[in-house]
């Protein structure tokens, strides 16, 4: 491949100055901390999803300090509805991590960050070159998505001989200065420009040289992941709701799908009732129920259709307060000012509670 500093990192970032995205919440300041969350939070997330995200986080957590002397499930409820909760628990862990070893500030090479749970390789360059402008290649989606089609490259870039060829391509295009604004540039061509569905080609800095554009092809790239149909799941979920409106939730074990978060009780209809579940494992009798509407929810690896079901119980509460795993959660519209009500949710499990405030308020 020749050097390309001419037709490509050079085009990409004159563009970037008149059309890249410069009013980003994390870029103002762009310190380190902040580019960190962004770039977890923004890992399978659009911009716009992430932003209010991040603004509230930000706001509760000003600092590494402060996130790590939050509480598990503190940083789990303002994660609540953003999805893919490890990253949540890592960036926790990885705040703790910082704290214990590097006095609270964030590391500022390579290595020591690419230890910190959760950063992978080109999160830690991203990092590395908008926090520190240093030099480092990335390799997200969007990047993988413009040099696929730049260079015409076919396979899965899942696969590791593709990715590998992927990361060499990405340090050449590399330029050796202003790396925050190449990096901020390259992600921005990928979301705004080289857009999955309808690449903008012409509009795109980079046209005359794209090998995808010369041959009519970009929607032929990045070659798509071979994958059969995802396997479909069944749950009831109970809505165990007792007089004074509150539900009761949860704890889900730390492994497995929505590790520790705050979940409602599922059942299998074929094999029980909600009315023996409810009374043999948490103590409530079951006045009235009714099956709400059914739905969807879909993993990276199967659909879970839910069926919730709302019960109306009558209760001694201790029998269930007894159990740190189990508690009655009030749904209310403020429920984040009392502290026994800031526990992370399952997106579906937040759905739920939302529509059940709302009928009854
Ligand atoms: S010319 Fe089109 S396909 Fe090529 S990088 Fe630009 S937007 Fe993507």
């Amino acid at each position: 491949m020749p050097q390309t500093s001419d037709t490509f990192s050079k085009p990409l970032l004159k563009w970037f100055k008149q059309h890249g995205r410069h009013d980003l919440p994390w870029q103002h300041p762009r310190e380190p901390y902040r580019v960190w969350l962004s770039e977890i939070m923004l890992q399978q997330t659009q911009v716009a999803t992430v932003i209010p995200y991040f603004e509230r986080f930000i706001a509760e957590f000003k600092n590494i300090k402060a996130l790590a002397a939050a509480s598990e499930d503190e940083v789990l409820h303002l994660w609540t509805g953003l999805g893919y909760y490890a990253r949540a628990r890592n960036l926790h862990k990885a705040a703790q991590t910082m704290v214990e070893q590097h006095g609270g500030h964030f590391p500022q090479n390579y290595e020591d960050i690419l230890a910190l749970p959760g950063i992978g390789p080109s999160t830690a360059a991203a990092i590395l070159a908008q926090a520190f402008d240093q030099p480092h290649a990335i390799l997200d989606g969007n990047v993988k998505r413009v040099l696929t089609r730049y260079h015409a490259i076919s396979g899965w870039p899942g696969e590791k001989k593709i990715e590998n060829q992927l990361w060499e391509i990405a340090r050449q295009h590399t330029p050796d200065h202003s790396a925050a604004d190449y990096t901020q540039a390259i992600m921005d061509l990928g979301a705004t420009v080289c857009s999955r569905n309808k690449p903008a080609c012409d509009t795109c800095p980079l046209q005359s040289n794209c090998m995808a554009n010369n041959q009519g092809n970009p929607g032929d790239y990045p070659t798509p992941k071979k994958r059969s149909a995802l396997p479909i799941k069944q749950t009831t979920m109970l809505i165990l709701q007792n007089r004074r409106g509150e539900v009761l939730l949860q704890q889900r074990p730390a492994q497995g799908i929505w590790g520790k978060l705050w979940s409602l009780p599922e059942i299998n209809e074929a094999d029980e009732t909600a009315e023996q579940i409810s009374q043999q494992r948490f103590g409530c009798k079951v006045v009235s129920s009714s099956k709400l509407d059914p739905f969807r929810h879909t993993f990276s690896h199967f659909h879970l259709d839910i069926q919730p079901l709302i019960c109306k119980v009558s209760t001694h509460t201790q029998s269930v307060m007894d159990s740190d795993s189990l508690v009655w959660y009030k749904c209310e519209p403020n429920n984040s000012k009392a502290s026994q009500y800031k526990r992370g949710l399952p997106g579906p499990v937040k759905k739920l509670l939302d529509n059940l405030l709302e009928t009854t308020t």
